[in-house]
């Protein structure tokens, strides 16, 4: 029987909302909180439509620590999960830190006025979370996320050594819209029109980019042209697997979603460089993104299914080994269950299982974690639990 705070209401605090509300033995009381209330209520009346649990709603701007502090002291949750946007990371971390309350996040920090993004500013509290006897299980979503954890259980059960990985992220869903992002659109364009960046043999390399791509087979979904991408896992993977000698990102993109792409960064509307519109300083990604269909809109429209796994080569036995782990997510089948596309169910799942990890005590150990850095197993099985079934393949070695 635990409390839970909830932040952040688009698309993923939807699902995690949802799914814990399903098991209230573990979440017995649920607060959502996030700058927009009604956004909150919207969720928590098709919680109670879904589940007939009611979870409480507060408004709060998370980068408020003194307010976000006080709300921590009041309520005295047993954990908070963050599902607002990287930009509070480290705000909620120091309201956690001031209040005594353990922290789960799905996506590293980003500084608001730089497109870069690097776990060195959470993994700096380290000591910090250490001494105050506190969890802090950073990336629970699903890359991050679910793929640390197809690592460490490969690594666990499949390998005596790992030396390749190739985390492949296809998405084979159709909203309709020319162009629409599956997520947050100002953290999805920042991710992919920065330099491509893999990590080999203890060197990072970078590409211009989307310069790089290749056909890939993704089961259930067939071939599709994957693009190589810097991924905040890559960071911390290319540091926890031993013996790893090359470590990179890919992700599948429509032909009409780079063109999309293409013709806006020429005309300057990714930018985020404040621009002065008639007077008022504008940034043009946050411009474009409230043009753009919400995310949280696309679940109704969205056909199709993601694909996303870890190709994975090394050795066993003094033998080469290479397997496929991965997950296949039906768009329309999670939004019958709890009205969000694919993208959010798979990032709302994992931080479902990461918070109930932390508070049944066996993810619980004070300091900063990845998620390869914990047991595999009882995620692995919660995963087929609470509705991201997973499968391995073997492949031919390279
Ligand atoms: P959305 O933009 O749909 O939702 C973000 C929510 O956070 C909104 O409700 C927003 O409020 C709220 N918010 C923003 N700023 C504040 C603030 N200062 N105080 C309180 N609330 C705030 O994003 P998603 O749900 O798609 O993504 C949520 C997180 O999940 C992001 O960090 C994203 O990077 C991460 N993610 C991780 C993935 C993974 O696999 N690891 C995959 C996909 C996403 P408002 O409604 O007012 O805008």
């Amino acid at each position: 029987m635990s409390k839970i705070i909830i932040i952040g209401a688009g698309g993923v605090g939807n699902v995690v909302a949802h799914k814990c509300a399903q098991s209230s033995n573990i979440f017995s009381e649920i607060i959502l909180a996030s700058r927009t209330l009604e956004k909150c209520l919207a969720i928590a009346q098709s919680v109670k439509d879904k589940t007939g649990k009611s979870i409480k709603c507060i408004r709060l701007d998370a980068d408020d620590v003194t307010t976000t502090t006080k709300l921590l002291e009041n309520e005295k949750p047993d954990l908070l999960i963050n599902v607002a946007l990287p930009y509070q990371d480290l705000n909620l971390m120091d309201a956690c830190l001031n209040a005594k309350v353990d922290y789960l996040d799905t996506a590293n920090y980003e500084p608001p006025n730089e497109a870069k993004f690097e776990y060195k500013w959470q993994w700096d509290y380290e000591e910090r979370f250490k001494k105050a006897g506190l969890t802090a299980l950073l990336g629970s979503g699903f890359d991050p996320g679910v793929t640390n954890v197809f690592c460490a259980y490969a690594q666990k059960h499949y390998f005596d050594s790992i030396e390749t990985i190739d985390i492949l992220d296809a998405n084979a869903g159709d909203h309709g819209y020319p162009f629409a992002t599956n997520f947050n659109p100002e953290i999805n364009i920042r991710e992919i029109t920065q330099k491509g960046r893999y990590w080999k043999e203890g060197k990072w390399i970078e590409v211009a980019p989307m310069s790089i791509h290749r056909e890939y087979n993704f089961p259930e979904i067939g071939k599709k042209n994957a693009y190589l991408l810097y991924h905040e896992e890559l960071e911390s993977l290319s540091k926890n697997i031993p013996n790893l000698k090359k470590i990179r990102f890919w992700m599948t993109f429509s032909e009409q979603y780079l063109l999309h792409l293409e013709v806006l960064q020429n005309v300057g509307m990714t930018s985020i460089k404040p621009i002065n519109v008639k007077g008022i300083q504008i940034q043009p990604i946050e411009f474009l993104k409230s043009v753009l269909p919400d995310p949280a809109t696309l679940g109704e429209k969205t056909k199709g299914k993601t694909c996303i796994g870890c190709d994975i080569s090394g050795l066993k036995d003094g033998n080469k080994k290479r397997i496929f782990i991965y997950n296949v997510s039906d768009h329309q089948k999670c939004y019958a269950e709890v009205l969000s596309q694919a993208i959010s169910y798979t990032t709302g799942v994992p931080a479902r299982i990461g918070a109930e990890m932390i508070l049944n005590k066996k993810w619980r150990k004070p300091g900063v974690w990845n998620m390869e850095e914990m047991d595999p197993d009882p995620f692995m099985e919660s995963l087929n639990k609470y509705g991201i079934p997973w499968n391995v393949i073997s492949l031919k070695p390279k």
